[in-house]
């Protein structure tokens, strides 16, 4: 709900602030139920502080985080995250529209065959005022605000393009891995939008590898599984993303025909200092390995790290020690280099 005061003091505002969080510290009665309810209040005075219209949407519409439990009050130097939020969102709509964002490739490496065997698309931002904004950063932004849909088919129809580029071809990549959001499944008709993007392009869907995260109950709902089972069976391939962060077991992940488990580079950095994060790590990758799936592991930069993955049977490897994510052209650069030196070393 969106109160707006016209011309009242700061003393004015605290105390029906004041008056608004107290109401919320009570109780409510419904019906013969005694209900707590969590609050949020955003202070802002305008034109001092929000003089822009998207600034005041972000600050109005963005959803909170209503499992916090309490009253919470934002003001001044609070609200800085809902402006950010509102900048980035902007950039994302410039992006668009002027189609500035890139898509860099990392590549993933075969340990059995000493080969690489696919790549992942990752995308790119970099704002003219803002600067470099991080996917970390920007995806969950474009999830909320629902550009996600529009980026994602952005992404897809680039790694499409990237697929039939003859050089890419020559590399003899198995597919390319890209990144799906949770909200690209439940929204938008991605399949009819997959499938018109891959018949302009003749890209067939053994081409591609679609990364889910895991993200609680969302990616364990019925419309979710539906989902992914219809995309299936076009004959898409799944990975699951960021394994041993948190919600999936083993269970969910064998109902679910994962072509890959991607172990979470979060439990691998970990391993480097504590020895139960090193036991825990090897013994997913064991379990996964004999259930039948590859295991890609992510985040790997050092030797000791490979050493230690590789060791557990993680059959695919992806991470800095190879190459981080680069754009197209030194990407075919890295490429072309890896397979010369492992032409001479063979
Ligand atoms: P992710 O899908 O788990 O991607 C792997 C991330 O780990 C990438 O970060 C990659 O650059 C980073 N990484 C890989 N190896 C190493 C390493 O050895 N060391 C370090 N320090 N980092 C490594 P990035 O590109 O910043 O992407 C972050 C996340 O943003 C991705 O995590 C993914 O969840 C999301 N994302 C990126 N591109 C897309 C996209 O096109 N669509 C969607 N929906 N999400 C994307
Ligand atoms: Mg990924
Ligand atoms: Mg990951």
């Amino acid at each position: 709900m969106t109160l707006i005061l016209l011309y009242k003091n700061e003393k004015e505002v605290d105390a029906l602030v004041s008056t608004i969080a107290d109401r919320f510290r009570d109780t409510w009665i419904y019906g013969k139920s005694e209900i707590e309810l969590n609050a949020e209040i955003r202070v802002a005075y305008v034109p001092e502080e929000f003089n822009d219209v998207t600034l005041l949407t972000e600050l109005t519409e963005s959803n909170s985080d209503i499992e916090t439990p309490g009253v919470r009050v934002f003001r001044g130097d609070e609200l800085d995250s809902f402006k950010r939020k509102a900048q980035v969102e902007e950039a994302l709509k410039k992006a668009l529209e002027e189609d500035t964002f890139q898509v860099y490739y990392q590549p993933i490496w075969n340990a059995e065959k000493n080969r690489m065997e696919s790549a992942e698309a990752l995308i790119r931002l970099t704002d003219p005022e803002l600067g470099f904004i991080s996917p970390e950063e920007f995806i969950p932004i474009a999830e909320q605000s629902g550009l996600i849909t529009e980026i994602g088919l952005y992404v897809f129809e680039k790694v499409c393009q990237f697929i039939t580029k003859e050089r890419t071809r020559a590399l003899g990549l198995r597919y390319i891995e890209v990144n799906l959001s949770v909200f690209q499944l439940l929204v938008g008709n991605t399949l009819e939008h997959f499938l018109e993007i891959m018949k302009r392009y003749g890209v067939t869907s053994d081409q591609i590898n679609l990364e889910i995260t895991e993200t609680g109950s969302l990616a364990t709902s019925n419309t979710m599984i539906s989902a992914i089972n219809e995309m299936q069976e076009w004959g898409f391939k799944f990975s699951l993303d960021d394994y041993g962060t948190g919600y999936s077991n083993l269970s969910y992940i064998m109902s679910m025909d994962f072509l890959n488990i991607k172990s979470d580079k979060g439990l691998l950095w970990d391993a480097d200092t504590r020895e139960s994060s090193s036991i825990m790590l090897t013994d997913t990758i064991k379990t996964i390995r004999r259930l039948g799936m590859n295991v890609i592991q992510e985040g790997v930069e050092t030797k000791e790290q490979l050493d230690l993955v590789v060791g557990a049977g993680a059959n695919l490897i992806q991470g800095y020690y190879f190459s981080k994510p680069l754009p197209e052209e030194a990407f075919y650069d890295y490429m072309i280099e890896f397979i010369k030196k492992s032409i001479i070393n063979r």
